[in-house]
């Protein structure tokens, strides 16, 4: 039995591993290779810290069944073909990445491979559609969820998810050495990652404890209670599937087992709800496919021109959760110290920065690949240009988040923001959201001095607010 390799990168898994199980099918004996290419993988650090401890647990998980993960430094255009020949291997298996690099990389590393005699196989395996597979009837690409997501939905059904192999083949002596996830160097040398492991585990395993503890304890709720960043009501499951632990096929087709074994009052409509929030996913990889430079420039060309302003202390402010609106202190310094960010709250910290800030989305979406966990291209351009005003099916430009009124409505006891602000702990929840406001007498018996236990709003939200819709009003009547 000749061996193959199987190229891993953000199909950090055993099952439903479509490049793996085409080895199998074909009698070869899979060699499982991570090859850590810095110009190509190297991410942002949260991201670096997450693919650390994934590596490791896909390791653990492959010697579990007899085999190993090779883990390798350097360009893959160099190291694939060498890997091949040093263990006789002609078919080489991945399965695609659609950001576009990774993409072009990969469709000339396919025709050189190809030229050396190799046979690739590239599939499908982290999306339940390919993005070039849906279209409008005039065969230009979706910009528009909703009808998107009727197709999607109506497309053929999604294949089963496959499973994981029992056991696979040792790998062969003739190999280089491997690396270790700990010689890549990807965790930080200043812990900053302190607090990561209490909130996530990276890895097969915890993606899956993440779904069946979600669909236990939350699915049911979604629908209500999925803008609360308060409650713990969502999957939390973004990292699990940008490294791809584990697939949307797999949760689709949990989700559809679960419905079958539980008769709960409104659980199908909920987990519609959720699946929905899936189709998303899809949407920002169609959308980045098919628009490959809206990563840094935005699907509307008319905010080329948006009068943005440079403000390097106000961007710092932002950053670091200390703009003096306690809604996106908290956000921020919720992304800080976890990874991690509620949607909702994506949404008014991107707000509050694109529009009453008016610094440049590229600005805060680069931060964001930088510190989430889940950082992922497709889906940090798609909320990004969304909020900003600038994307496809976006919220229209004059719908500026009010981060007060936000956090009233979504966080109404004020609890998210008294656990990532402290200093604000003893507000109760009718000044929480806006201490500036607060009566002087109040603040001082809160322990609160304005200016030196908590900054006052960095901007003023209806000034700011206005002075956003005129510069938008420059620039919308341009072709
Ligand atoms: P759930 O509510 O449980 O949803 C399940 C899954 O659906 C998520 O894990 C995610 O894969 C997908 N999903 C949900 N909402 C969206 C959405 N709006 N767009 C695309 N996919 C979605 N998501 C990322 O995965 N990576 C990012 O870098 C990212 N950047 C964002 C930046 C901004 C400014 C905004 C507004 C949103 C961003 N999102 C991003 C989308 C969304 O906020 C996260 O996917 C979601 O908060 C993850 O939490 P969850 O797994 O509990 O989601």
């Amino acid at each position: 039995m000749n061996h193959a390799l199987i190229w891993l990168r953000r199909d950090l898994r055993l099952a439903d591993n479509p490049a793996m199980q085409a080895a199998l099918d074909k009698g070869l004996k899979p060699v499982p290779v991570y090859i850590h290419d810095i110009s190509a993988e190297a991410g942002g650090a949260a991201s670096r810290w997450w693919l650390h401890h994934s590596l490791q647990a896909l390791q653990q998980d492959l010697r579990a069944r007899g085999s190993d993960l090779l883990i390798l430094a350097g360009e893959s255009r160099t190291r694939l073909p060498a890997l091949a020949r040093a263990c006789n291997a002609d078919h080489i298996f991945w399965n695609r990445r659609y950001e576009p690099a990774e993409a072009a990389r990969d469709a000339s590393l396919k025709a050189a491979l190809h030229e050396s005699g190799l046979v690739v196989e590239s599939l499908a395996g982290n999306l339940l559609r390919e993005p070039w597979t849906l279209a409008k009837r005039d065969g230009t690409p979706y910009r528009v969820f909703t009808p998107f997501y009727r197709e999607l939905q109506a497309s053929t059904p999604v294949d089963m998810p496959l499973p994981a192999p029992d056991t696979l083949p040792p790998l062969p002596h003739a190999l280089p050495a491997s690396l270790t996830p700990d010689d890549l160097e990807l965790l930080p040398d200043i812990p900053w990652d302190a607090a990561f492991p209490a909130h996530w585990q990276p890895g097969e395993t915890g993606a899956w404890q993440r779904l069946e503890t979600f669909s236990r304890d939350a699915m049911a709720d979604y629908a209500d209670n999925r803008d609360r960043p308060d409650l713990p009501d969502t999957s939390r499951l973004s990292p699990h599937l940008h490294f791809g632990e584990i697939t949307p096929r797999q949760i689709r087709q949990f989700v559809e087992d679960t419905l079958r074994h539980r008769d709960q009052p409104g659980l199908v409509a909920a987990a519609e709800s959720w699946l929905r929030q899936l189709a998303w996913r899809e949407f920002g990889h169609h959308l980045l496919w098919h628009y490959p430079d809206t990563a840094e420039h935005p699907l509307d060309r008319r905010f080329e021109n948006f009068p943005w302003r440079e403000d390097p202390a106000g961007l710092r402010a932002w950053q670091t959760g200390q703009t003096g609106i306690p809604l996106v202190d908290a956000g921020m310094r919720e992304l800080w110290t976890t990874g991690w960010m509620h949607n909702r709250v994506r949404m008014v910290v991107a707000s509050l920065l694109t529009k009453n800030l008016r610094l440049p989305w590229q600005a805060g979406a680069a931060w964001f690949m930088d510190t989430l966990v889940d950082a992922d291209l497709a889906n940090n351009t798609l909320g990004w240009q969304w909020t900003a005003g600038c994307g496809a099916d976006a919220a229209p430009f004059f719908r500026i988040f009010n981060p007060v009124r936000q956090g009233e409505r979504f966080d109404p006891d004020g609890s998210y923001v008294r656990r990532w602000v402290p200093e604000l702990a003893a507000l109760p929840p009718k000044w929480i959201q806006r201490p500036w406001a607060a009566p002087a007498d109040l603040l001082h018996d809160a322990g609160i001095v304005l200016g030196e236990h908590y900054p006052p709003p960095i901007v003023d939200l209806a000034d700011s607010r206005k002075a956003a819709l005129s510069a938008w009003d420059r620039i919308k009547s341009r072709g």
